[in-house]
């Protein structure tokens, strides 16, 4: 018995050193197994990472295409277009001219007919509007007799047929002048424009009826956000000069950036319009508001 007694212990601790080592190397065999199946996993997972990668690139090929067509820079050069002289006429010119598709900015003289109606019609076709403002000429100075600004008038009179101006036209966000070759050099003048531009909030295009203008220089003084037109369109009324015109605006807005011109409310400038710009903006030129070319 005491022999028997002896042994059988022994035996169930080899039995149980050998299940334990069984144990153990079935989980060393389990682990291994299962680390090769981690590192399988993590290759799939890699490789599926991979195709999501060029997945993600072929998805993204299209839509980035887009944005760089969005982009500023592509454009050839960035022009704005002023039609001055509206408010006397309201008929199937007028009419062409809020059909046109393009950003363009129409300049209303105050106290006509249609002056009130058009403009509230041009902002409600998405255009934009500026007063058009009568301004004294060094040669005979036509119409407008409530609103003209002459260099013998004292600055009370300037300032209120200013701001009698916007009141007339509150769909203006700025001005430029019709006319005014005599008082858009009389520095009077134009610090007295400047200042109400600048209590109204607005800003003010110098149409350049004169090389002598102060226009721009004086409201840079009184830091009113300002600019001057490049290129007039319709000086002659021939729709093939006045294409001309415009070719040579768009050759300024190549060479610069950007260029402004003005053209007037006439059926030629309407009918050159009409038939150049969507060539050009397909050509990649851009038109725009004249407030986005402001200094
Ligand atoms: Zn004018």
């Amino acid at each position: 018995m005491s022999k028997f007694d002896f042994k059988t212990p022994v035996i169930y601790i080899l039995l149980g050193i050998i299940l334990i080592l069984l144990v153990l190397m079935r989980r060393m065999d389990e682990s291994n197994n299962v680390s090769k199946e981690q590192t399988l996993e993590k290759r799939i997972q890699q490789l599926e990472s991979k195709i999501e990668d060029v997945k993600n690139i072929q998805k993204q090929r299209p839509p980035k295409i887009e944005p760089e067509t969005q982009q500023k820079p592509a454009y050839k050069g960035r022009i704005a277009i002023i039609i001055d002289d509206f408010g006397y006429r309201n008929d199937y010119v007028t009419d062409g001219f809020l059909a046109l598709k393009a950003d363009l900015t129409y300049a209303v003289i105050p106290g006509h007919e249609h002056s009130y109606f058009f403009s509230e019609k041009a902002k409600k076709a998405g255009f934009e509007v500026i007063v058009h403002m009568p301004m004294e000429n060094t040669g005979k100075t036509y119409g407008e007799e409530q609103f003209v600004l002459k260099t013998d008038m004292d600055v009370e009179t300037i300032q209120r047929r200013v701001r009698t101006a916007f009141n007339q036209i509150p769909a203006a966000i700025g001005m430029n002048n019709h006319q005014g070759s005599k008082a858009s050099a009389d520095q009077r003048i134009m610090s007295t424009i400047a200042r109400v531009l600048k209590e109204q909030n607005k800003f003010f295009v110098d149409s350049r009826t004169t090389v002598e203008t102060i226009g721009e220089t004086t409201m840079k003084i009184f830091e009113v956000p300002t600019a001057s037109r490049n290129v007039f369109l319709d000086n002659d009324d021939d729709e093939e000069k006045i294409a001309a015109q415009l070719m040579k605006l768009v050759k300024k807005s190549q060479e610069k950036g950007s260029a402004i011109g003005i053209g007037h409310v006439k059926p030629k400038t309407l009918n050159v319009l009409k038939k150049h710009i969507p060539e050009l903006q397909k050509e990649g030129f851009k038109f725009e508001f004249v407030s986005k070319m402001l200094h």
